[in-house]
């Protein structure tokens, strides 16, 4: 058994901003048959203490973690084996786990994610008696120091791992925090945390870990040019060999529209004409005028990244098309603005909920016709999947983990019998009309759009490759492959 630490500031269904969570909720379960024991540390968020119900064992304690007394506390919640960092000074917070009431970033979060980087380097270091980590993975900037607090603490045969989500976010602070992080003086360098003057945990970490993966190979390849590598390019390149991209797959248990709790209707690739009776409750909901023509959804994050402000662009457009849309997010201000200034140009027609709400991103998945996802840049992206799986056909720009999952319809992938969605050019409204433009023209041919729906459901985006590929990865570093090799000799 490789004993693997996972180290992140989310996991579903304990805590989701994103898709962060999906992933490091569903990973030690597509793990475990392959031989690795995975736990994962994470920082004690009220939404997620109360989880214990009073349940779990105090394993350590720290009289001053970053500022004020901590515990760490071992339970097994939702089939996870969790640490969970109880510090009340740092976690002890309703709400989102990075924002304040105000809408902005903890001024703390700098100490709030040492922490959590911190507890794992000691975990690392032998912490507990009963628990050694081989291997400590830290995904994205709220885990990046870890991999310096072990470069740069006592020698050890423990290896990390940092997983990049997403490039964009970097974890940047002033240089001034640097004498509280409890690293030497020599890790303020190039070579550790320093970032262009200032400290960056992302980069600390994609410098000091043993192997760099992020979410999708294509991605892995775009992070090393200019455009999408945002000031690491040059690092990632210096170590290429030690970079790699795994794509994320679904945990498709929860993502099973036969069995799907939150569906009006649950359905089969059998029986797609089932998904009508989902289509007209999202009508209902989003206040649609009725469930003639295509219907468009997107749960999304409302950020330039994602694309929206070139979807509010384009929606008096695409509907004049004859399509309907339901809108799912929150974000930037103007975007919900703009959303919202559609929905009211457009009564029937344009449906917007401003939120986070997971049971009705599985409604819409199960009943809208297509799924938009339009971003400027997309490090793997898991609502096409969701979208494949559910027979909502993916319409996304040709980015990142897009481009790796879907087969655009082109006419030689339609002769082939092999789309399984559309692809268009990022960066441009122009490009994601025409976009629309082609799938209200395929979803015109009921045959054709019914195969693509089937393709899709059939389309593996289960975790089996990926975890086979993490796992491969975990045995290289511990030199495990290279004894199996030797031993085949
Ligand atoms: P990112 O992590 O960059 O936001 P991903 O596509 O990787 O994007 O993951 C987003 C995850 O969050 C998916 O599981 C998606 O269904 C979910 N999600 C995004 N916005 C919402 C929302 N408003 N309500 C419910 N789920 C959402």
């Amino acid at each position: 058994m490789i004993e693997v630490l996972s180290v992140a500031s989310e996991a579903y269904p304990l805590i989701k901003t994103g898709g962060l969570a999906d992933v490091t909720g569903a990973l030690p379960g597509a793990l475990s048959p392959l031989g690795v024991s995975m736990r994962t540390l994470l920082p004690g968020y009220p939404v997620v203490t109360d989880k214990l119900n009073g349940g779990g064992r105090t394993v350590a304690e720290f009289d001053d973690l970053f500022d004020g007394p901590a515990k760490l506390v071992a339970a097994r919640i939702n089939g996870l084996e969790i640490l969970l960092i109880d510090a009340p000074h740092l976690y002890a917070r309703p709400g989102n786990p990075y924002l304040g009431p105000d809408g902005l970033d903890w001024p703390d979060n700098w100490r709030r994610f040492a922490a959590l980087g911190w507890v794992a380097s000691q975990l690392g270091h032998g912490l507990l008696d009963d628990y050694q980590p081989q291997i400590i993975q830290a995904h994205d900037w709220q885990a990046g120091l870890l991999p310096a607090y072990m470069k740069y603490g006592p020698a050890t045969d423990v290896k990390t791992v940092m997983t990049v989500h997403n490039i964009a976010f970097k974890g940047f602070f002033g240089s001034e925090i640097f004498p509280q992080l409890r690293l030497p003086p020599a890790a303020f360098a190039v070579g550790g945390v320093e970032f262009y003057g200032g400290i960056s945990y992302l980069k600390s970490g994609m410098e000091c870990a043993d192997f760099v993966t992020t979410v999708s190979p294509n991605y892995a390849e775009e992070i090393r040019t200019p455009a999408f590598g945002m000031g690491l390019e040059g690092l990632l390149n210096g170590r290429a060999e030690t970079v790699t991209g795994i794509l994320n797959g679904i945990d498709i248990d929860t993502w099973d529209s036969a069995i799907d709790p939150e569906l009006k209707q649950t359905y089969s690739a059998n029986t797609l004409h089932l998904r009508q009776v989902n289509k007209r409750a999202l009508a209902e909901r989003f206040q649609l005028d009725g469930v003639d023509g295509p219907l468009f959804c997107v749960i999304s994050r409302f950020t330039g990244q994602k694309g929206m402000d070139l979807l509010a662009q384009v929606v008096d457009g695409v509907v004049g098309l004859g399509a309907r849309f339901c809108l799912l997010g929150s974000g930037e201000p103007h975007l919900e603005a703009g959303f919202a200034a559609a929905a009211a140009r457009h009564p029937g027609k344009v449906g917007l909920v401003v939120g986070y709400d997971e049971g009705l991103s599985h409604l819409m998945q199960g009943g809208a016709d297509a799924i938009l996802v339009p971003s400027r840049f997309e490090p793997c992206g898991l609502t096409q999947l969701y979208g494949l799986r559910y027979g909502c056909i993916p319409v996304v720009s040709r980015v990142g983990g897009l481009a790796d999952t879907i087969i655009d319809a082109n006419p030689a992938a339609l002769d082939a019998g092999v789309a399984t969605g559309i692809q268009f050019d990022a960066d441009s409204a122009h490009a994601l009309y025409e976009a629309a433009r082609r799938a209200v023209k395929l979803y015109g041919d009921e045959k054709v759009w019914r195969k693509m729906q089937r393709r899709g459901m059939k389309s593996d985006v289960s975790w089996e490759h990926s975890a086979d590929r993490y796992a491969a990865l975990y045995g290289q570093l511990l030199g495990l492959a290279r004894d199996n090799d030797n031993a085949a000799d």
